[in-house]
């Protein structure tokens, strides 16, 4: 017999005892979000599996490719990017790769199974003369019939159309932390300049890829804002990347105490309750948890995977290990006919930061 039993009612702005607050909306989702995490472990799987078989094929599995398409020297101060110029790292700059270079990557991934092709670029945002070259490969990536998504950094106004209008699908740019802990790891772009972005790329008609990074040193009340802070945009994310942070030498963030790997399955659970309809993506730090830990996560609510044996300049399992997970699993890729058509309805801007660790 369950010991404990909270249930959660998606788009509805209850406590947990069921009460509806009008003053303060948002307190009450992260009191109702930290109960969640609070919650027996057995209780939250089974009451986040039970919200992921109501709206998705628990079986299945989107793969998304993410390919480094400018590296490092990021003007940005985010504390866990190995890209950003202040910080002395291993990683090598790299200019904008060519067309064809990036034509060639996208291919592969699809040979390999990927349905998303998605590029990343260490910049603080995209100037004009950046733009257009993402754009001719935006337009070739969506000709090989994958879906396409991008993360640039911030977009000034103008930006977003151009993008949406080149068949750009998806843009990712993540919240990172709860604003409260923000400040502790990103000082040069602020949270507002974050859903500003976002705003653009919901107004242009796109999907929003957008989640956070865990185990940075914040606490599990925080873990729970950064999720209430995503599960309240109208309407939430399409795609939510869930990153473990993964500890770069010469980061700021390096030596932070690693994240108890129960405690992201649990941030994995209470992201698929707050957001049942949402693509929950296990990002960055899959290798760090290994197998076990990652098939809790699937069984917690995670549906999709960065797949490719590089996740820009980090490590992630090669695509053999992934294949062979899976069919352990039981676990089949989600194919998709079309990309997406882009029809959205209005909504409430809320958040960059590229998947970068
Ligand atoms: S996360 Fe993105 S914006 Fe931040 S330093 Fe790294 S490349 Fe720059």
């Amino acid at each position: 017999m369950p010991t404990q039993t909270l249930s959660f009612h998606p788009r509805n702005h209850s406590s947990s005892h069921g009460e509806v607050s009008s003053s303060n909306p948002i307190s009450t989702h992260i009191d109702t979000a930290v109960a969640l995490f609070d919650l027996p472990f057995n209780e939250l799987l089974f009451q986040a599996h039970t919200m992921h078989r109501a709206h998705f094929d628990p079986n299945q599995i989107q793969l998304s490719t993410l390919l480094s398409i400018k590296t490092g020297g990021c003007p940005e101060d985010c504390g866990y990017c190995p890209q950003a110029a202040r910080y002395h790292t291993d990683v090598e700059k790299q200019a904008l790769l060519p067309l064809n270079e990036v034509i060639a990557a996208a291919s592969a991934a699809k040979a390999r199974g990927a349905t998303r092709f998605c590029m990343g670029a260490a910049w603080r945002g995209p100037k004009q003369k950046d733009l257009e070259p993402v754009l001719d490969m935006v337009r070739a990536i969506r000709g090989l019939g994958l879906e396409t998504c991008a993360t640039l950094g911030m977009l000034k106004e103008g930006q977003a159309e151009q993008l949406k209008e080149a068949g750009l699908d998806y843009y990712n740019h993540n919240l990172d932390t709860a604003p409260e802990f923000y400040g502790e790891v990103i000082t040069t772009r602020d949270y507002q300049d974050r859903l500003d972005t976002l705003g653009r790329v919901r107004q242009a008609g796109m999907h929003v890829c957008c989640g956070g990074i865990v185990g940075m040193g914040e606490s599990r009340r925080q873990r729970a804002g950064l999720l209430v802070q995503l599960a309240n945009m109208n309407p939430p994310p399409e795609s939510v990347p869930i990153n473990n942070l993964v500890q770069v030498e010469g980061t700021p963030l390096y030596g932070t105490p690693a994240l108890d790997p129960l405690e992201f399955v649990r941030t994995i659970a209470v992201a698929r309750i707050l957001m049942p309809s949402s693509y929950v993506r296990l990002s960055a730090g899959r290798r760090e948890l290994g197998d076990g830990i990652q098939a809790l996560c699937f069984f917690a609510g995670a549906n999709s995977i960065f797949y490719g044996d590089k996740l820009l300049t980090t490590d992630n399992p090669d695509a053999t290990e992934d294949q062979a997970l899976m069919a352990r699993l039981g676990l089949s890729a989600t194919h998709v006919d079309a990309p997406p058509t882009n029809e959205h309805t209005s909504c409430t801007p809320h958040a960059h930061a590229c998947t970068a660790n």
